[in-house]
């Protein structure tokens, strides 16, 4: 069937300003992390792709290495892309990555220069497009100057091959204002970090990576907001067999720990006193932050991207919510 996106799809979300940025992403943006790999369906993938922008979500977040194997994703978008969103190139956001292991020998992970340029080139080839609208470096490298890292992102920008770039697992706020400092040698703003963000997981609120977000204007997209699944209804009553934990790649049956439960109960309880789900919850407590431009999400399912865009025409957390919450929220 071909696709035409759906007429209405700016009518439903309100879209955010990326910090001191021009750029605007949705609250609720798409990863492709894990369930667009060789091992999902196409179909399946093309139909959650399709409905996240006829909702409006205008931001799908990939990297290099996702999959399995490292590249599948890309590869699979790049299908989907050439079948479905051409017309649309203007209307999307579309990020990768480098830095995590993407083949052998010296230059197929880190932050060296080579590796990124060269990988760079690769995501657009598997994806089919001639430029990413965000070009992240994935994670700090210790052994190499983060001038040559933030060097090599500058030059994606410089060469067109992407429109702005962003850090991603940078945890220290030492480590962004050094990635802030070498590209304003480039004059090259950094646009957007990537951290993982969610109840069970606190760091950038206690390491100050928050504070120095909002200082220095750089927008944020909080990865994992659902902690993999835990901060769902997923694994309330047992651990499904098409789950993540059952498949036990990244997170596993051992996560489902009686004090899990207990703490997911507890949110749970929350949740429904809104008359929402425990995801709902979770993404609104992500996006109280104002210094939060979007939470990223994975979805293996249609259904579970709908509950989880949903989340945005609930009214915001009151204050006595955001108490009753951290009792559960693991700091
Ligand atoms: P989430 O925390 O949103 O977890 C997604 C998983 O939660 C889904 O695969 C699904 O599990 C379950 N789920 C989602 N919505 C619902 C729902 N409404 N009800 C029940 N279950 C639900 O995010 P991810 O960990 O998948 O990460 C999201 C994105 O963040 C990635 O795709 C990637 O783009 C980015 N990321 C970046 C990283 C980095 O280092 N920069 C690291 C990790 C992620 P199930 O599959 O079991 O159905």
């Amino acid at each position: 069937m071909p696709y035409d996106a759906d007429p209405a799809r700016y009518e439903h979300l309100e879209y955010m300003r990326v910090g001191r940025s021009g750029l605007k992403l949705p609250p609720v943006s798409l990863g492709l992390w894990n369930n667009f790999g060789a091992d999902r369906p196409l179909e399946t993938q093309r139909a959650i792709l399709r409905r996240a922008f006829d909702r409006g979500v205008t931001h799908f977040d990939l990297a290099n290495n996702y999959g399995p194997p490292a590249g599948s994703a890309e590869s699979n978008f790049g299908q989907i892309y050439a079948a479905d969103l051409v017309p649309y190139r203007d209307e999307l956001v579309l990020a990768t990555k480098a830095g995590y292991f993407m083949h052998e020998g010296p230059y197929g992970e880190w932050g060296s220069r080579k590796y990124l340029l060269s990988s760079l080139d690769a995501s657009l080839k598997r994806m089919g497009v001639e430029y990413v609208d965000i070009f992240y470096s994935h994670r700090p490298d210790p052994e190499t100057p983060i001038e040559e890292t933030m060097g090599a992102l500058a030059s994606a920008v410089q060469q067109g091959k992407a429109l702005y770039v962003g850090i991603s697992n940078y945890d220290r706020p030492e480590q962004l204002r050094a990635a802030v400092a070498a590209l304003a040698e480039h004059k090259v703003p950094l646009l957007i970090h990537q951290p993982r963000y969610n109840m069970f997981d606190r760091h950038i609120e206690e390491s100050g990576l928050l504070d120095a977000l909002g200082e220095l204007g750089v927008g944020s997209i909080a990865f994992s907001p659902l902690a993999q699944g835990l901060l769902t209804g997923r694994y309330l009553n047992g651990v499904p067999a098409d789950s993540r934990a059952a498949e036990g790649r990244w997170i596993s049956e051992r996560n489902i720990s009686e004090t899990y439960l207990e703490r997911a109960r507890g949110l749970s309880a929350i949740a429904e006193a809104r008359r929402q789900s425990l995801a709902q919850l979770a993404l609104l407590w992500v996006l109280r932050q104002p210094q939060m431009t979007s939470a990223l999400i994975g979805a293996s399912s249609v259904a579970q991207l709908d509950d989880n865009l949903d989340a945005l025409s609930a009214p915001p957390l009151t204050p006595e919510e955001i108490d009753a919450i951290e009792e559960f929220a693991v700091h």
